[in-house]
């Protein structure tokens, strides 16, 4: 990975997995120049998804993945989380999930909470220099 890929989380709750998987492919050039990583269940299930995609599997979110995201955007070792979120329903984890949105916020760094966001996202990392 280049040093000037940018560092990219992606996330997703369960409903909205096919969603995000759906973003990662049709923006599969975008992406794929810069370092991914993910919560563990949609890391998987984006590599099994987009070929050719390598994505840094952290933990499930429920077991600790958005405090490991946070935990990157607090020491600014990333650069902008992809997280597709369900406002349809409650989910155990809500405190971590409100922890890195808060933490996001703070660090002033691009939050793509939706496809709409995560589109105009993936068209300013597509005007980035990538490997090539
Ligand atoms: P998952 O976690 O990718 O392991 O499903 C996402 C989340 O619910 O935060």
């Amino acid at each position: 990975m280049p040093e000037s890929g940018l560092q990219i989380a992606l996330v997703s709750h369960d409903a909205r997995k096919p969603a995000l998987v759906a973003w990662v492919c049709a923006w599969q050039a975008a992406p794929s120049r810069h370092a991914l990583c993910g919560t563990g269940t949609t890391a998987i299930e984006v590599m099994q998804a987009g070929p050719g995609l390598q994505v840094e599997e952290l933990l499930s979110g429920p077991q600790g993945g958005d405090q490991q995201v946070g935990a990157r955007i607090a020491t600014r070792h990333l650069d902008a989380p992809v997280f597709f979120v369900d406002p349809g329903s409650p989910h155990p984890h809500e405190n971590d999930v409100q922890a890195l949105i808060r933490i996001s916020v703070l660090a002033d760094i691009p939050l793509a909470l939706n496809r709409a966001s995560a589109d105009h996202l993936a068209e300013a990392m597509s005007l980035l220099r990538g490997p090539g």
